[in-house]
């Protein structure tokens, strides 16, 4: 086994994904509380002192609400391009916090895992998604996207898994109670990415790549249902019928997912 990946919650009110190597561990943003972040490894079995790191993605408080808080307590450094850095400079001020500015497109390693990061189009400063990797067994996590580009496909298709964002219903968005601004900042081209949009990209995926497991992530409350989620992915799934199993599941909002093991 080369890797274990876990979202530990999901979605508007809160993201942490957990990558484990042989070697270490590190997570991915921070937008929940510290109690709720130390629960999660408690129940993975992962020792505090296992953690090597934690890196951003972007400025938006659902993904770093807690950055400086859970880095501080758990004291580990943080790794974060500088465009998200100077945004989150306020949550970290006062805080004894080891701050490692990355340039997207360059690889770096933490605990055992090669970090890629690449950018992305969402209405954060400088956004970008990850692809990590161990031996040859890679992992994408890419939400907050308002649109498919090319370097999101040619970098996802190399991967494994995927935690994938599959946001909204456009139908369920559109006849919401969100005022009109919000509902064209998430349909923007930097907003989220819809379902239609995250199943066109899972039919390319599977079609072109390697993909053996994809955990959906990112699901709006009030716009989604995990039962269509999985509803859409199974009928792209049949029309597709690809030749090895592919394991689907959707990450809860405020619990633990399955574990994706690579
Ligand atoms: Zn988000
Ligand atoms: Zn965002």
């Amino acid at each position: 086994m080369s890797l274990q990946v876990t979202s530990l919650a999901s979605g508007s009110s809160g993201n942490c994904t957990v990558v484990r190597s042989p070697q270490g561990t590190l997570l991915v943003d921070c937008g929940l509380a510290l109690k709720h972040v130390r629960t999660g490894l408690e129940e993975l079995g992962i020792a505090e002192d296992q953690i090597a790191g934690i890196v951003v993605t972007h400025e938006h408080a659902d993904h770093v609400g807690t950055l400086g808080i859970v880095a501080g307590g758990l004291k580990v450094p943080v790794y974060l391009n500088a465009g998200t850095a100077a945004m989150c400079k306020k949550r970290l001020v006062g805080r004894e916090i080891e701050l490692n500015v990355f340039q997207n497109g360059n690889a770096f390693e933490v605990g055992g895992i090669l970090v890629e990061p690449f950018s992305i189009p969402h209405d954060g400063v400088d956004t970008v998604a990850f692809c990590f990797s161990s031996g040859q067994r890679r992992v994408g996590v890419a939400t907050d996207f308002g649109h498919v580009t090319q370097l999101v496909r040619q970098k996802l298709l190399q991967c494994h898994s995927l935690v994938l964002e599959s946001n909204y219903d456009r139908k369920k968005l559109l006849d919401s109670s969100r005022d009109w601004k919000l509902k064209q900042r998430i349909l923007g081209q930097h907003g989220h990415l819809d379902n239609v949009d995250t199943m066109k990209l899972v039919a390319e995926l599977i079609q072109h790549g390697h993909i053996e497991e994809i955990c959906f992530a990112h699901l709006s409350e009030e716009c989604n249902d995990p039962g269509l989620v999985l509803d859409l992915a199974q009928q792209t799934l049949a029309t597709l019928k690809p030749s090895s199993e592919i394991k689907l599941q959707i990450a809860p909002r405020q619990s633990l997912s399955r574990t994706m093991l690579l």
